[in-house]
């Protein structure tokens, strides 16, 4: 199967739910007024921008002009990237892509990319994994004069494995199934953590963006099962401590994950694994109020019993994955997995049905050994992406947004949302559900799903949401990203969300690691500060 060029995954996959979503948008929104053609991507290659400088020699490292190639490098997975190559606007397609097989060769590129901005014709390099940034993470900025997008699929080997100390040393370029598999076959081991993205994401893309997995409560992000890295810099190599733990001052892994390519490419990493469950229940609750299943939530939440799936969604949602017939408030889908402890439904799912009862829930399914409403909840998510792509040919706008707040700020920030939506004056779908919670707060992930007046508002449509949204997030005490990472898209609110000084030290660092500015401008730290960082810094 080919790999889509402007849409998710594969060409051609079938999305069986797609009539009936249809049918079901048309009771809320009027009938669509247009529908897009199929992208036509031949065209599109043919009457592509030339790149703009002569094909580099990079070391030995494989440098393509193909057009297909630099179409699929220059944009990610968003709402706004899909509706873009749906549209067909290819205006600003990277120059070149280099395919490194080696951190030798990373570091040739980035060597390559000094001696361009000493020559007085600085480029700008790109990081990619897997190319499903939902921020403009691997997007070029408008303008860049000379871009390289630098692909580290190449890099994917498991270099080694060990049952000693549940320890394995990947390449980066690896994606989810490859390491999955790779893990599997090793020895019914597994790197606990599987993204939305998996299939068509990478290990370095993970690190570099602080990606959340699928498990709800406890080892949430990928940084908790992280070891050490190697990360290649224009300064030379660096090797974070191969340690299980280490006091010794603050943690250098952390300076790179969630990094976002623009302080170094990450080439290896020693992650934590560990035996496959095999044991695993999962029960489903519904609630006459939202607000009792989110008491519910935070109880079981703080209750220390941390549920590898605790999602509570409004009804809704719920109808949409095929998890409940019948329209509820609240519906939340709870679920334990364990390589080693059976019986986790009386000791583990039992307590916190009880916290439900006690919050007025109604248990719709009672946990069975093997039995899993938390997998028709992972299928239907699966495939969910496949489904966008064709709505936003019926010029439905479908965005998400995710945030995180403390639990006693989640009513205002919630009304907050809410208010932002209504401020635009259209027909609006918007759902929440908890991705993750955390004693002290929950993940609210908002999905919003609107129509377009035309085609060409497609974007600019988009462009007003997300202002809104994102005003309101931060206004409001969320973070304008629980673990889609900033991008270019999230960067203004980023800078507005954290402490000035730790801007300025991060901008001070890009300055040490980065001198020329060529790694990934403008995502994380807006181009405009970067330029003026030395006069902020004299400032604090
Ligand atoms: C349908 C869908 C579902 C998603 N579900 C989730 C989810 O469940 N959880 C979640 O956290 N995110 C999710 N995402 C967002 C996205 O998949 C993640 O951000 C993912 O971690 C990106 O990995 P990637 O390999 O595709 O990276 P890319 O998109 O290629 O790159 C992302 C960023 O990391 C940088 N980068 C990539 N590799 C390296 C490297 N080796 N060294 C340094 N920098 C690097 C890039 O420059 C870019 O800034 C989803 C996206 C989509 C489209």
């Amino acid at each position: 199967m080919q790999r889509s060029v402007w849409g998710w995954g594969y060409e051609g996959v079938e999305v069986p739910q797609l009539e009936k979503t249809r049918q079901m948008l048309e009771t809320i929104f009027p009938k669509p007024t247009f529908r897009l053609p199929k992208p036509n991507v031949e065209l599109w290659k043919s009457s592509l921008r030339k790149p703009r400088f002569p094909e580099p020699k990079i070391g030995t490292c494989e440098v393509s002009h193909d057009p297909k190639e630099r179409m699929m490098h220059s944009f990610g997975k968003s709402f706004r990237d899909i509706a873009r190559g749906v549209l067909g606007q290819y205006g600003n397609v990277v120059d070149y892509v280099a395919f490194p097989t080696s951190e030798v060769q990373v570091q040739e590129v980035l060597e390559w990319g000094e001696k361009m901005a000493q020559d007085g014709t600085p480029v700008d390099l790109i990081p990619f994994g897997g190319g499903s940034s939902v921020v403009g993470g691997v997007e070029p900025l408008i303008d860049s004069k000379r871009v390289v997008s630098i692909d580290l699929s190449r890099m994917d080997k498991i270099i080694s494995v060990n049952l000693t100390d549940m320890t394995a040393q990947l390449q980066t370029g690896i994606f989810g199934p490859a390491l999955l598999r790779g893990l599997t076959e090793y020895d019914k081991i597994t790197l606990r953590h599987l993204p939305q993205s998996l299939s068509f994401s990478t290990l370095g893309g993970w690190l570099a963006t602080r990606s959340g997995g699928h498990y709800a409560s406890n080892k949430t992000y990928i940084d908790d099962f992280v070891v050490n890295m190697t990360i290649v810099t224009s300064k030379g190599i660096v090797k974070t401590s191969n340690l299980p733990a280490s006091g010794a001052g603050p943690v250098a892994d952390k300076i790179w994950l969630g990094s976002e390519g623009t302080l170094g490419i990450i080439t290896e990493c020693t992650v934590r694994v560990q035996k496959e469950p095999t044991f695993k229940c999962s029960s489903i609750v519904t609630f006459d109020s939202w607000d009792n299943g989110v008491n519910a939530t935070r109880l079981i939440s703080q209750s220390g019993l941390y549920p590898t799936q605790c999602r509570l969604m409004q009804g809704m949602e719920a109808i949409g994955y095929g998890l409940i017939q019948d329209f509820v408030e609240a519906c939340l889908v709870l679920g334990f997995e364990s390589a080693t402890i059976d019986g986790l439904e009386e000791r583990f799912m039992q307590p916190c049905l009880d916290i439900c009862l006690e919050n007025q829930g109604t248990i719709l399914k009672t946990p069975k050994k093997d039995e899993s409403a938390t997998d028709t909840f992972r299928n239907s998510f699966i495939t969910a992406p496949y489904l966008r792509d064709h709505l936003i040919m019926d010029g439905y706008i479908m965005e998400t947004f995710e945030t995180a707040c403390s639990w006693s700020n989640f009513p205002k920030l919630d009304e907050a949302v809410r208010a932002a939506v209504a401020s635009l004056g259209k027909p609006v779908m918007l759902t929440v559900r908890f991705t993750h919670v955390y004693p002290d707060g929950p993940a609210p992930y908002y999905t919003l799903t609107t129509q377009a007046s035309s085609p060409t508002s497609l974007v600019s449509d988009w462009d007003a949401l997300k202002q809104v949204v994102s005003d309101a997030l931060i206004a409001n005490g969320g973070t304008i990203t629980h673990h889609h990472a900033v991008g270019k898209d999230h960067a203004q609110w980023f800078v507005k969300e954290k402490d000035p000084i730790w801007i300025a030290m991060l901008v001070n660092l890009k300055g040490f690691l980065d001198p020329q500015g060529m790694l990934n401008r403008g995502t994380l730290l807006p181009s405009k500060l970067l330029k003026d960082f030395k006069s902020i810094s004299s400032k604090i």
